[in-house]
């Protein structure tokens, strides 16, 4: 096992990280930007190195400045938390070209997921079933056209190289195409540095379903069932939940079981996570995240297991500590995202926090950075907290929900957590009846 491990990252997903260390009895380094000298990650890792200014391209993604702050301190692997370089197959290439271990997939494994054409096309000829649509990329506007009639519209365009919402639009009609082509294409283009697109039917009322899965990178991994996620704004997750309040015992072992052998078949190592599109009772891969995902505590909640101790365990080239028969799920856990912006609009809020205080009491996790005059700086994700509940059943975990939204105390800057209070009003939350677009409506008649 690794003496000292280096968190390649800020924010709560530090904290969580250097957690699990420490019950590993691991000793971690922070790194941080001249921002983040002050940030709680760096409060609470055993050492910490500066690795350069605020913006993240300067710091926590600059390479070099992080390889030096393993090799000044000794550390032996690198935990890359989510979002920064933790999908970026180069860095773990020269992680490991250093002699470091990157907790986390093979860069190899990182590049075929990270490219959404190529991604689709090893998952279909692992057996995942897919949405349909073009097969590969689409060259031109005419073969663009021509895909639309063949499929049927509507359709959405996607950056093959696209993340985080960006690079994806919707052509409803023929019409439409021309203009839903040139956008996706340019912003693919601007934001990843590759224009190549490709088309998939859109769908029109279905829920957004992940099924977490854990590789040994031996051959051997489990699922550890589905999250729903389909509460989105802007295509990103805002509140998640696990199970899905839809999902039947056996569609979860049926499409769990095929994530699993896909995964085991290609040796991969670490955590992950297939997401699917759900509809009328069937599944539809859209794409993997070789990573931590920000919602894996709900995943936590529900089985009773340390994702982050598990992914440390494998990267030490040790046994899993839990195969596919020992993994049962004990009632429901919801997240919500809180983050320092403001309603209706959800611009970012930086700003000083004047007063501080997390829910806590039975079924209550709050995973967050903050503390009682801690500044939150401009430069980063807008992400402060992620209030996890869990309860036995969904409505002991919705009422739990409730109680500790009433609890916590965000004083200084504006936050999300208005929308959870509206929300907990819904009857359809309360019915689980929602999907992908549900939100995007409510938002609409309610906050506009
Ligand atoms: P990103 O990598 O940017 O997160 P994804 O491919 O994971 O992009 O898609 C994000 C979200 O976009 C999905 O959760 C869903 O809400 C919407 N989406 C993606 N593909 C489709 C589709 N074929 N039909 C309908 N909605 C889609």
């Amino acid at each position: 096992m690794f003496d000292k491990i280096l968190i390649a990252n800020r924010g709560e997903i530090a904290l969580r990280v250097i957690r699990a260390a420490r019950e590993m009895g691991i000793a971690t380094v922070a790194v941080h930007s001249t921002a983040d000298s002050d940030a709680m990650h760096v409060r609470m890792a055993d050492e910490s190195v500066c690795i350069g200014p605020a913006p993240g391209p300067q710091s926590y993604l600059s390479m070099p400045a992080i390889i030096s702050a393993c090799e000044i301190t000794g550390a032996q692997a690198i935990h890359p938390g989510y979002g920064f370089l933790s999908e970026n197959a180069e860095f773990v290439q020269i992680v490991e070209d250093h002699g470091i271990t990157f907790i986390g997939p093979t860069a190899e494994h990182i590049r075929i997921m990270g490219d959404k054409i190529t991604a689709k096309d090893t998952m279909k000829e692992l057996g995942v079933p897919c949405v349909p649509g073009s097969d590969g990329g689409v060259p031109d506007l005419e073969s663009a056209k021509r895909i639309g009639e063949e499929i049927g519209y509507p359709v959405i365009i996607k950056a093959t190289a696209g993340g985080g919402g960006r690079g994806m639009k919707v052509a409803q009609t023929a019409a439409e195409m021309e203009s839903a082509f040139m956008t996706a294409r340019a912003e693919g283009k601007a934001a990843f540095g590759n224009d190549e697109v490709y088309i998939e039917k859109y769908l029109t009322t279905p829920r957004h379903i992940e099924i977490q899965v854990f590789g040994d990178g031996e051959g051997n991994a489990v699922h550890l069932g589905e999250r729903d996620c389909s509460l989105q704004r802007r295509h990103q997750k805002v509140f998640e939940e696990a199970p899905g309040p839809c999902i039947t015992p056996e569609e979860r072992a049926q499409i769990g079981k095929v994530c699993a052998d896909a995964v085991a078949k290609i040796n991969y190592i670490g955590a992950g996570t297939i997401e699917f599109l759900y509809e009328n009772g069937e599944f539809y891969f859209i794409e993997m995240n070789t990573r931590l995902q920000v919602e894996h505590p709900v995943t936590e909640g529900i089985f009773g297991v340390d994702l982050v101790r598990e992914q440390i365990l494998v990267a030490a080239g040790e046994p899993m500590s839990f195969g596919q028969d020992d993994l049962e799920i004990n009632g429901h856990a919801i997240e919500v995202r809180i983050n320092a912006e403001k309603l209706p609009n959800f611009a970012p809020c930086p700003g000083k926090i004047t007063a501080y205080h997390a829910p806590g009491g039975l079924g209550v996790r709050m995973d967050s950075a903050l503390y009682n005059g801690y500044s939150i700086p401009p430069y980063y994700d807008s992400l402060i907290g992620k209030l996890i509940v869990h309860g036995r059943d969904r409505p002991e975990a919705l009422a739990r929900l409730n109680r500790a939204l009433g609890e916590l105390i965000v004083d200084g800057v504006d936050t999300t957590v208005p929308l959870f209070h509206a929300l907990l009003q819904e009857p359809d939350i309360h019915s689980g009846d929602y999907n992908i677009h549900w939100l995007e409506h409510w938002l609409a008649e309610n906050m506009a």
